[in-house]
């Protein structure tokens, strides 16, 4: 699938760092690229039905700060995000309004696009929709079938009589790999059942051997979109669409696995074990989440209508740096509260730095020596590197460049800020 815009990054004096990561499965922080020269993430992309919302684009800029970072520490970037672009939400927005749901998903996506070329977020190298990938998801489900990872549910409402679901069998999988229930969330299993039911899992489905095993393949019902395959004709469950898309693009083990808090269970956990029931290998050696995002005391989300769109900001005209900025204040691990006004507020920001910038310039330049300037200037790259470095701490970062330009500087040294400004925050002056 066509990405978007790649924006033009300014190249940094030195080598920078690549970050290191809070790491859910073991709690600890872990290196984001140990000893080697590349970079390899992935970040598990929208169901195309409803627009970039506040909490999407802070999932998004996070794991661009890593990308970011790893382009300015040299290292070789590989970068997948796929499209859930037939799935069960996507599908009933498209009954309740009327759409055919190819049409929502196309639109949806192309806004997303255009959010995220606007939010100057760097795309993805490989970006895949399911739909465009349901031939080697349905020959990995095939492969834990005849690895007896995978059993039928009788599914009666199905299409074709006799034609079944498949499930992914946790205690086989515990048997005859490396994964365990829990080892990639670091979660108990009474918040497992507990999530596994508030998001979108099918806990009283009869016939399932544990409560908690996922769906694999879908048969087709009547009216609902299938693909031919081994399984008869059908769709993929959404956990092992992560997993093929992102093994296919980036390997059997990849360094990083981001997305946004609510994926940690049951998504991420299932789509590594799944990896990991076919590979053997552990699936990426981070997962990282960020924290949900809440709009008038309730997290961000289509069903309790109280998004915050950054389309509707861009429309009200509220530039997409100062967008950026207010996001770039909060630590991404937080859950944190999106505020009317702080689009405001950013934006005010941005125009200070930006006063400072053309007036101290013009004011005082004269009186400042350049060589000291100079090597200040490095000093703050230096220092902002060392910040997000430290678990992506982005508002400390903005708090060195909260300094930096609350004092005067000469034209050269403001332009290197700028410059790191840009490179690693995507805040372009
Ligand atoms: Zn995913």
């Amino acid at each position: 699938m066509r990405s978007w815009t790649r924006p033009a990054l300014p190249k940094l004096p030195g080598r920078g760092l690549a970050p290191r990561l809070h790491d859910d499965a073991s709690g600890q922080f872990l290196a984001s690229a140990p000893g080697t020269p590349s970079g390899t993430l992935y970040v598990c992309g929208i169901t195309p039905y409803d627009a970039t919302h506040i909490g999407h684009a802070a999932t998004y800029i996070a794991f661009d700060t890593v990308v970011r970072m790893w382009l300015d520490a040299g290292l070789d970037v590989s970068y997948t995000q796929n499209i859930t672009d037939v799935d069960d939400p996507l599908l009933e927005r498209a009954t309740a309004t009327g759409v055919d749901w190819r049409e929502l998903a196309e639109s949806q996506i192309e806004l997303f696009r255009t959010d995220m070329a606007a939010l100057a977020v760097v795309p993805p190298d490989s970006y895949l929709g399911v739909t465009e990938t349901i031939q080697p998801i349905a020959d990995a489900v095939d492969e834990l079938r005849r690895r007896g990872i995978a059993y039928a549910v009788d599914t009666p409402d199905a299409a074709v009589p006799k034609a079944t679901d498949w499930y992914f069998d946790i205690a086989a999988a515990e048997a005859a790999t490396p994964w365990t229930l829990g080892s990639e969330s670091g979660l108990d299993r009474e918040t497992m059942a507990r999530l596994f039911a508030e998001r979108g899992g099918d806990p009283e489905r009869p016939g399932k051997r544990d409560p908690l095993d996922p769906l694999l393949w879908r048969a087709e019902r009547v009216g609902e979109p299938a693909w031919e395959s081994v399984m008869g004709r059908g769709r993929p469950g959404w956990h092992i669409e992560c997993s093929v898309i992102a093994r296919q693009t980036l390997g059997d083990t990849i360094a990083v696995q981001g997305g946004g808090g609510d994926l940690v269970f049951p998504h991420h956990e299932f789509s590594a074990a799944h990896a990991t029931a076919l590979t053997g290998e552990r699936f990426a050696r981070v997962n990282a989440h960020g924290g949900l995002v809440a709009f008038d005391g309730e997290k961000m989300s289509k069903s309790l209508g109280n998004l915050v769109l950054v389309s509707q900001l861009r429309e009200a005209g509220v530039e997409p740096g100062a967008i950026r900025l207010a996001i770039l204040t909060h630590p991404y691990r937080d859950d944190w509260e999106w505020h009317r006004g702080d689009e405001q507020r950013a934006a005010e920001r941005l125009a200070a730095w930006r006063r400072s910038v053309a007036e101290l310039q013009s004011f005082d330049a004269a009186a400042l020596d350049p060589e000291a300037e100079d090597a200040r200037a490095l000093e703050l790259v230096d220092a902002v590197r060392a910040r997000l470095h430290d678990d992506l701490d982005t508002p400390g970062a903005v708090d060195l460049f909260d300094d930096w330009f609350g004092t005067p500087h000469t034209a050269a040294a403001n332009e290197l800020a700028a410059d790191a400004l840009d490179a690693l925050l995507g805040v372009r002056l």
